[in-house]
């Protein structure tokens, strides 16, 4: 005669926690924890376990007690993602339990990682672990781990000083004369400014340097309205100018004229500073001024 199977639910807790003894290999770890290193322990053949135990489970043989500082950081290998994490759960967030190769290790370890990011756990994504802040000596010491930061959004203010190599020292040379070099590829017919030492389209090389006048046809620009160390005020524009016999523009302010007039097809012609004020540097241009004449149509 059939009968339900009898089914009985036993929960197992110690509330206030038990007290085992760690054996001197678990001790050492747990210990290296409190210190926040995280160390493995040596096989006879030479591999490491991480957590170290006391026989290697691949053999049976005891362990080397040679004990080998790793990580901290390590790649995942495995994960199982926990959208709906529950009590005695290492977060109180979404997270993943995951497989942990740490650096220098040959085994995994078991722990939490810590993103709400799904699609960003994969094999290999590397991880590096975040301590509580009073390690205890015990597993938990180590929070959880983290993925690698690999982006951060950060201000930046470069200050750098060009030194002026090459094609660009022969260039800021002729500014210090007033006068624009550029150099013609030969092979493309193409005349570049600033000068350069080889063409850009054909790699060819570029031999001899080129006057080229310093009047030319605004090709784009952009109104500015934030101030600029280098700009007389607020708002100014800087344009892409072609230069008269040149193939590519080159980028300058300019001034002379409300910024609501500058047009493209306008011309232009540099106003220098003063022969007495002038460095090899592009300070020697204030900037393109309207010359008057008629708009260039561009093509
Ligand atoms: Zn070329």
């Amino acid at each position: 005669m059939p009968s339900d199977p009898l089914v009985a639910q036993h929960v197992l807790e110690f509330p206030g926690g038990y007290t085992r003894t760690t054996g001197p290999v678990i001790g050492r770890f747990l210990s290296e924890l409190r210190g926040r290193r995280i160390v493995g322990v040596r096989t006879a053949e030479g591999r490491v376990l991480v957590p170290p135990l006391e026989y290697d489970p691949a053999t049976g043989e005891p362990v080397t007690g040679e004990y080998v500082e790793v990580g901290p950081a390590g790649t995942v290998t495995t994960w199982a993602y926990v959208q709906e994490p529950i009590d005695g759960h290492p977060l109180d967030r979404p997270f993943a339990w995951a497989t942990i190769q740490l650096d220098g290790a040959d085994t995994a370890l078991v722990h939490a990682v810590d993103t709400d990011n799904p699609k960003l756990l994969r094999a290999g994504l590397r991880v590096w672990p975040v301590w509580r802040d009073r390690p205890t000596g015990h597993i938990t010491d180590i929070s959880h781990f983290a993925p690698e930061v690999t982006k951060i959004v950060s201000t930046v203010r470069a200050e750098y000083r060009l030194q002026a190599g090459g094609a660009l020292r022969v260039f800021l040379g002729g500014v210090a004369r007033g006068v624009f070099l550029g150099g013609r590829c030969e092979t493309c017919d193409k005349v570049y400014v600033p000068y350069r030492m080889s063409c850009p389209e054909c790699g060819s090389a570029i031999g001899d340097t080129l006057e080229l006048p310093d009047t030319g046809t605004i090709t784009t620009f952009a109104i500015n309205n934030l101030p600029d160390p280098r700009a007389p005020e607020v708002p100014f524009v800087s344009a892409y100018i072609l230069l008269d016999e040149a193939d590519i523009p080159m980028i300058a302010l300019i001034g002379g004229v409300p910024a609501h007039e500058v047009r493209q097809g306008m011309r232009v012609k540099a106003v220098w500073v003063p022969e007495s004020e002038r460095t090899a540097s592009m300070a020697n241009i204030r900037w393109f001024a309207p010359t008057g004449e008629p708009d260039v149509e561009l093509s």
